[in-house]
Parts: C-alpha cells; structure tokens; sequence
C-alpha cells in the first residue's frame, strides 16, 4: 500500500486546526483501536492514523511533513520519536481499554522484542558559520562510539570458543508474563534475569572486549552538508551509532547542525539581514556604498534623499533555500547618522541652508 498523506488519513484539510486534528484523531483511534475493532486491518489503520496524529500534532514534526513529506519526517525522526513526547493517554483513559503503552510495544517490538541488543543512537552537535553553509559541503567528523570488537567478532566469546545459549529464557531473552484485569489483557514482557536480556552466556570471554562484544573507538565519519541548513536541523546517518550486542544491529547517529549566530549578519530562513549606518549627508546625496555580503562585497547604491531606515534588498544573496531551488535575498538597513557636535564652519553652512529651504 502507498503511504498516504496525513491529512487524507486523518480525513482532513491540509491546513485544519490542532482541534480538529485531535477530534479527528479520537473519532478513528474509537474507531480502530484493537481492543474494540477485531478486523484484521484495524491494527495497520490504527497505526497508521496515531502515526499521522503525531506527526500532524507537533508544530515542528507537521512542519517538516509540510515542507518534505513522509520522506523528510523519516529522515529525521525514528520511528520512536515521531511517537515521543505525544500523549495517547488522554484519548483512551477510562475507556476501558488496555495500556496503550502495550499497544505501541507490540508496533515497535519494545521492550526487547527480540532484539535486546540493537545499539545505542548517538548524537553529536556540527558548529558551523554562516559562510559554511553557502554551499554543500562535505565534513569530517570524529564520533567516539562502541564499534564491533575484531579480535571475537563481536561475539563476545574467546576466539575458538562461542557463546551458549540461555537455559532459562531458551535464547529469547525474555520472559512473559500474561495479567488480566477486565477488559485489559496486559501481556507483560521483561528481560531474562540469568542472561541479562542477552539470550546468551559467555563462559569464556574475549580479552579485548571483555566478553562485551565491542570496543570503544574515534572514528572520522565523513558527511554531506546541505547548502542552506536550519540551525537545529538533524541529519540521520542510518547504522553510524554505537555497535549493538552479538550480531545485533548498530544505532543511528544524529548530527545536530549548529548554526552560530554570525557577528553582522541576522538570519531568516534563506534570508540574510543586515544594518548599516550613513551620514546625514550622504542620506541626503545618495552614495555608493561597498557592503559585505556571504558571497563578498557588493556595491550597493543609496539614492539622495534616503529616510533612516530604509531597507534595500540585493537580490540573491541570501543563503540557498534548503531542500529548494534558489537563493535568498540580502536585506540592507540603513540608518543615518546625525552628527553630535558641529564647527562654528559647520554651522554656519547649515544655518544658510535651513534659510535657503
Ligand atoms: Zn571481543
Ligand atoms: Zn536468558
């Protein structure tokens, strides 16, 4: 089935309000909640609308599904955090249905579900300039992370010897426990105390790693920076994170884009801000004046007669917009500066030209 668009699964207007929305959201989730609705499809619908529900009620999650779609909103969140931070709770309370926390544990397999050992997602803050993001750019990163130990192949296990599998869990690394109360049937799942959730013991374990499976390392990652990058943006580098336990998979790595607020220039979007100060005569002539911008200086002409705080626009030389074609613009504001003290010459000049008015 194709993904569709949020707002065609929650059955409303691309630009509805948060209410609607959640009134939106509360009809279905009744509606396809797999404690009420037995179908066999309510499951992947249920799923599917809470997942359009949280992305389309979280201010900077919707604006990044409007801006990129389902793609741009999987690129940066998991699918752990599209879910984060939303409460479901407050639909399903006292609605005599199950632990909705049971619910999402059986959508994403957690805890465990049967890959107790997936690495650790890391996050690592890229400070860069304004002037770094004019273009794309390829960066160097060096990321302390667990990568997978050689000497055991991160078995854990003493080369030649192997790891055994877990009597009392049967190598699942779990155990279940089932609970009833009314309506709610809880289907508890923990880890197995005499493995430690691994599955697995190791009797004999691997000196380089301690029986760990995997080391601590630098390691120099190379990544493509987009031109144009949001301050805060996070770029996703799928299996860059920490090693996972035996075999299992790595994590994710985040890189949080910093972008430092830059000494003369003021950033909106793709746009760049810039202030200024001319003399009262120049205001009052016109002048040319020579202007730094990203891309170097530019000439920018002041017409005679300009007002304190007139604000010209060079095309252009903004930053590029991210994830669009073309480019910002530079917005100058020039203010005037009235001179403080005058010479007796001064004076008298301006005298003669107020009476001249
Ligand atoms: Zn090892
Ligand atoms: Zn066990």
């Amino acid at each position: 089935m194709a993904a569709k668009d949020y707002y065609e699964v929650l059955g409303v207007q691309k630009g509805a309000s948060k209410d609607q929305i959640k009134d939106a959201y509360r009809k279905l989730a009744l509606q396809f909640h797999p404690d009420r609705n037995k179908a066999p499809e309510a499951e992947a619908r249920f799923k599917e609308i809470s997942e359009a529900y949280a992305v389309l009620s979280d201010d900077e999650k919707r604006r990044q599904y409007d801006s990129f779609g389902r793609e741009g909103v999987y690129q940066r969140y998991s699918q752990e955090d599209i879910f984060r931070g939303v409460d479901f709770g407050e639909f399903f309370r006292g609605a005599g249905f199950g632990g909705f926390d049971d619910i999402f544990s059986q959508f994403f397999g957690r805890p465990g579900g049967g890959q107790p050992g997936r690495g650790e997602d890391l996050t690592y803050h890229l400070q860069l300039r304004l002037e770094d993001i004019v273009q794309e750019s390829n960066r160097e990163i060096e990321v302390p992370r667990n990568e997978v130990c050689q000497t055991c192949g991160g078995s854990g296990a003493k080369p030649g010897t192997s790891p055994r599998t877990c009597g009392t869990c049967g190598g699942t690394g779990q155990v279940q426990k089932v609970q009833s109360a009314g309506f709610a049937r809880l289907v508890r799942i923990t880890a197995c105390n005499k493995c430690g959730g691994r599955g697995y013991l190791i009797d004999d374990p691997c000196k380089e790693c301690r029986g760990r499976g995997n080391v601590a390392k630098t390691r120099k990652i190379s990544i493509m920076v987009p031109a144009g990058v949001e301050d805060g943006q996070t770029l996703r580098l799928r299996g860059e994170g920490n090693a996972g336990e035996s075999g299992a998979p790595p994590g994710d790595l985040y890189v949080v884009v910093n972008v430092a607020p830059h000494r003369i220039f003021a950033r909106q979007d793709s746009d760049i801000y810039l202030e200024t100060k001319i003399g009262v005569v120049q205001a009052m002539l016109g002048t040319d004046l020579s202007l730094p911008t990203l891309y170097g200086d530019v000439k920018l002409s002041i017409p005679h007669g300009t007002q304190p705080g007139t604000v010209f626009k060079v095309k252009g030389k903004g930053l590029p917009k991210y994830g669009n074609w073309g480019k910002g613009d530079q917005y100058v504001k020039v203010d005037v500066e009235v001179p403080k003290s005058l010479s007796d010459g001064q004076k008298e000049l301006l005298k003669k030209f107020g009476e001249q008015r």
